[in-house]
């Protein structure tokens, strides 16, 4: 499904709405309204048969006042400056409400990485690094995977900015592989933090996980690690998909199974025959108690929030529900974690792999997971507390939380010079 909708104005919107709830003054909407930084490439690589083909790459980076900025780096066919500035704007709110110290950034590059040999995707990656690398410094800008990249890709980044300053900087980008320097957990820190975040969501809502039904949109990293830690929690995922379509079985997906043969590789759940193929439009109105939209965004939206049977809504992904879809879905009664609370696990451990690498001393994995589940578990409480006070629901609260955050640091440094 294709969705033409306008992300940062989607993000806007958004914003709009936590100002006036705490009066923002004009001004300083505005400031939280624009990316402080945008910067668009157009670079060659040579591919594997001689000929030269030109990409189109972004860094934005939304807001640096409380911290340097961080954000995940998308290889993906549609994307496009808007929806950058859109996802960096999300991440200043996320790292707020989390109370980590960084503002919010993201990078693309508009690629279809399946047409590319593991060569050209290297050469890709360190081209765009050296265009974006005026940007990027472990005390201003640090990159992350998304869409479309992962642990090799943040590896080629490290290493091609190491060889342009003369020594390795691992703090330069995070979810690198452990042995350069990444941190135990981050792989699964996304989906840890949907389920901790899930199951904070079912005992307030009230719904017994051990008898809920839960789909997944999407089985990449955060899809797929959502999905099989639900699993082994005991709670019976019915319905996944990847971007080529879903399969369904009300009895339940051996989702362990299905996760090692399966996850990261598009299209190859489908073979599974024992359950129903279903397309990704049919697997997001599927009977169900949760869902977790893991991929795109804008996937439940005027067209479909109607027709959403499930009552937990958990978001993975970066903005899955358009503001219609939000407005449809609540007068419904749907609960919704909002993304910027859902899926901050990714730039919580990000953190963690930031602080171990700038002092050079790694933690153990539980001890990574248990400090990320603390922290989820506050946030949820936090926004839960702020929903309270302001009769509203869970989004508006979190981006309450964090738009005051980040207007309070804005305020408290002033506007330069
Ligand atoms: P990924 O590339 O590992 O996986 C994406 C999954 O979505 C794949 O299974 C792909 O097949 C599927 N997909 C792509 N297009 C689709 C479509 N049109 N319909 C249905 N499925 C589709 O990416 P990821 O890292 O798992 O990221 C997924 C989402 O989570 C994104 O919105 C991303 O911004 C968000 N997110 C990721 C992280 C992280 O740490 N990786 C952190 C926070 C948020």
């Amino acid at each position: 499904m294709t969705i033409h909708t306008d992300i940062l104005e989607m993000a806007r919107q958004q914003l709009s709405v936590a100002a006036q709830y705490l009066d923002l003054d004009e001004g300083l909407h505005q400031v939280l309204a624009s990316p402080q930084k945008t910067l668009i490439v157009h670079f060659p690589v040579v591919l594997d048969d001689g000929r030269v083909q030109v990409f189109e790459g972004y860094r934005v980076q939304h807001n640096s006042s409380r911290g340097p900025t961080k954000g995940g780096i998308r290889y993906h066919p549609d994307v496009d400056v808007n929806e950058t500035s859109a996802l960096a704007m999300w991440m200043t709110w996320k790292c707020a409400v989390a109370n980590i110290p960084f503002g919010g950034a993201k990078g693309s590059v508009k690629v279809d990485t399946k047409l590319l040999s593991r060569r050209e995707l290297e050469k890709l990656t360190r081209r765009y690094a050296t265009e974006i690398n005026i940007m990027l410094g472990e005390r201003s800008d640090i990159p992350a995977p998304d869409i479309g990249t992962n642990a090799q890709v943040m590896a080629w980044i490290m290493d091609t900015v190491s060889m342009q300053q003369g020594h390795t900087v691992p703090g330069i980008v995070t979810g690198k592989p452990i042995e350069l320097g990444g941190s135990e957990g981050r792989v699964e820190a996304t989906g840890r933090g949907v389920v901790t975040a899930m199951e904070e969501a079912a005992k307030f809502v009230n719904i017994n996980l051990g008898s809920a039904d839960l789909v997944v949109q999407g089985f990449g990293n955060v899809g797929a690690t959502a999905a099989k830690l639900a699993d082994e929690a005991g709670v019976k995922v019915v319905g996944i998909s990847d971007a080529l379509g879903g399969i369904y079985n009300p009895k339940g997906l051996p989702i362990r199974e299905l996760f090692e043969r399966y996850s990261g590789k598009d299209g190859g759940i489908r073979e599974y025959k024992d359950a129903e193929a279903v397309s990704n439009e049919q697997l997001l109105e599927l009977p169900c108690d949760i869902l977790i939209p893991a991929a795109i965004a804008a996937q439940i939206n005027d067209d479909n929030a109607s027709k959403i049977k499930a009552k937990l809504i958990v978001e993975g992904a970066n903005g899955p529900c358009t503001p219609e879809a939000d407005r449809t879905l609540n007068d419904k009664g749907v609960f919704i974690v909002p993304d910027i609370v859902a899926n901050s696990g990714g730039v919580v451990v990000s953190y963690f792999e930031w602080v171990q690498d700038l002092q050079n001393f790694f933690w153990e994995e539980n001890e990574v997971n248990n400090k990320l589940i603390r922290i989820m578990r506050n946030s949820f409480s936090t926004v839960q507390q702020v929903m309270a006070a302001h009769k509203t629901d869970m989004r508006t609260a979190a981006l309450i939380i964090g738009v005051k955050k980040v207007a309070e640091a804005t305020v408290r440094r002033g506007i330069f010079p």
